[in-house]
């Protein structure tokens, strides 16, 4: 069975870092094989993951060449790991809804069947708002079964989360999306980690990996590769295939309680004025 999983989060949180570092951690430590479909206009949720390479996007391909043009074999590339890797793209800059690109695209994807039974994962890498439409396909449609939220202890990445798991509330009914847990990627704010497991106990979930910051992720970067890649014994690598492995036997799926904005601001700002 293809396990499909969303990613969430604010914008620059690190979603596209974690998410390709996990993937990379599921092929490389885990054996399993995983699809990324990009669904961020920017086009960058793959990038690591296909050593910097830029990819040829859906929409650019629709745009371009029409819908024929549109085949596995001309918009899905592979990289590390064996993981297959797509991006959604998005309209001319100014012109029409990128929310609407990211329901073309994984249509089109399904029509060709890209997500094939033989894949354990297709990650959906997902641009941090929830308020559009689009960017809720994968949730409201049924896409992904499962979400996990990327978010750390500053006021904006929860505040972020939280409206993502209102988004989920609202769904979860008819579509059966069910949220699997918060990845803190951390942003070393002044108690985080506990900060965080109140959090994700007032939502009724999980922290499902407290992820450090280490500059090893942008050296990676600039070396055009997941962490995972460029040094697998290093222990930012072990800490992705940790993630990688409570993913893999998670068995925690809520549907979760978003706070009020009341609680979130007292929350943050209680953990903030701590010594
Ligand atoms: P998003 O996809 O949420 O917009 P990115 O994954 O592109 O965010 O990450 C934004 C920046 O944060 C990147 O430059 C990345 O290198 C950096 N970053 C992400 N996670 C970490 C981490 N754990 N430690 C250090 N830097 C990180
Ligand atoms: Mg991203």
């Amino acid at each position: 069975m293809t396990r499909k999983i969303a990613f969430y989060g604010k914008g620059g949180i690190g979603k596209s870092t974690t998410q390709q570092n996990t993937a990379a951690a599921m092929a490389y430590f885990h054996g399993k094989k995983v699809f990324i479909h990009g669904c961020d206009p920017k086009a960058d949720c793959t990038r690591l993951v296909l050593g910097g390479v830029p990819q040829t996007t859906i929409m650019d391909t629709l745009r371009e060449l029409g819908e024929e043009a549109v085949t596995t074999e001309n918009v899905v590339n592979t990289g590390f790991g064996g993981i297959k890797c797509v991006e959604s793209g998005g309209p001319e800059p100014g012109v029409g809804c990128a929310g609407r690109g990211v329901i073309t695209a994984i249509n089109l994807m399904e029509d060709l069947g890209a997500y094939s039974e033989d894949l354990d994962f297709v990650h959906f890498d997902v641009l941090g708002d929830v308020v559009c439409g689009g960017f809720a396909m994968p949730i409201r449609e049924g896409k992904a079964q499962e979400v996990y939220i990327v978010a750390s202890g500053e006021m904006m990445a929860t505040y972020a989360a939280n409206n993502i798991c209102k988004g989920l509330l609202k769904y979860a009914e008819q579509s059966g999306v069910r949220l699997g847990g918060i990845i803190c990627n951390s942003r070393k704010v002044d108690n985080e980690l506990e900060m965080m497991e109140e959090f994700v106990s007032a939502l009724g979930t999980q922290l499902i990996h407290f992820v450090p910051r280490d500059n090893i992720v942008q050296k990676a970067e600039f070396n055009k590769k997941t962490v995972v890649e460029y040094d697998p014994e290093c222990n930012q690598a072990l800490e992705y295939g940790e993630l990688a492995k409570k993913i893999l036997e998670n068995d925690m799926f809520v549907i979760p309680k978003p706070l009020s904005m009341d609680q979130l601001e007292k929350m943050v700002a209680r953990y903030g004025l701590m010594d």
